[in-house]
């Protein structure tokens, strides 16, 4: 009887054991993170967890208000710091095979996106409207992935028809449009003059490359005279005449 309950308390120690090791060894392979959501994971502290659930919930539901209900998948991963290497999708890449610090990217194939961290030191010498990186700042970042992420999602196959401008147009958009308020107008104040393109043709990669700041500023401009997200709908339906610049003849 001792003996047989020395042997059940040596399999229960093994059961246990192993449900021990099963729990340590499913929390990499499960993900951190979901949000709930199937085909989301998220990796970095609990807190930019958190975030960036809330950051996804209103981007996504910021579109499904629009009538684009998308069912995302997308890793977000939390870094020191975000450097854009060779193999970069050139879509959202614009410096041409180059190595550079990003705040933030969105790589397609991966359908990754990588955020700085906000309690990370900026060392770059360009900042984003060249204000201090913070929490409002890096999170603002990370929305204007996530958009580019649901953008990407909703074109499938033709999101190379959507020239790269317009990509970061409409992600320029949506972030400002979904900053909070004072970190909006903060960067408003900065561009007084700035109005909203007078031509869609003017959102190319010529205009966005000189000032992407300013670019941005005119995008959401452009955005909200256009109606929002009605804007944003005719874009991705490739309702615009859209002409690429890098294929003009010089
Ligand atoms: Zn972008």
């Amino acid at each position: 009887m001792v003996r047989h309950h020395r042997r059940q308390s040596r399999l229960r120690d093994a059961f246990l054991a192993i449900l021990a090791l099963l729990a340590v060894t499913a929390v990499p392979a499960r993900g951190l993170a979901d949000c709930g959501r199937d085909g989301v994971t998220i990796l970095g502290s609990p807190d930019e967890r958190d975030e960036a659930c809330a950051a996804l919930g209103e981007v996504i539901g910021h579109f499904a208000d629009g009538g684009l209900v998308v069912d995302l998948r997308v890793t977000i991963r939390f870094q020191p710091s975000v450097v854009i290497e060779r193999d970069g999708d050139a879509a959202v890449s614009p410096t041409g095979g180059e190595q550079h610090q990003a705040s933030g990217f969105y790589h397609i194939a991966r359908r990754e996106i990588w955020v700085t961290r906000s309690t990370s030191a900026w060392t770059h010498r360009r900042r984003p409207w060249n204000l201090p990186w913070d929490r409002p700042l890096a999170l603002s970042i990370l929305k204007h992935e996530i958009a580019h992420a649901i953008i990407y999602q909703l074109l499938g196959a033709d999101h190379r028809k959507l020239p790269r401008a317009w990509h970061e147009a409409l992600a320029y958009a949506v972030q400002i449009e979904l900053m909070p308020p004072d970190l909006r107008a903060r960067i408003l104040a900065r561009y007084p003059d700035r109005g909203a393109f007078s031509s869609t043709l003017h959102i190319n990669d010529i205009v966005y490359g000189i000032d992407p700041d300013s670019f941005a500023v005119a995008a959401y401009k452009t955005y909200v005279q256009g109606g929002r997200m009605t804007f944003l709908r005719r874009a991705i339906s490739l309702q615009f005449e859209m002409i690429d610049m890098d294929h003009m003849p010089p």
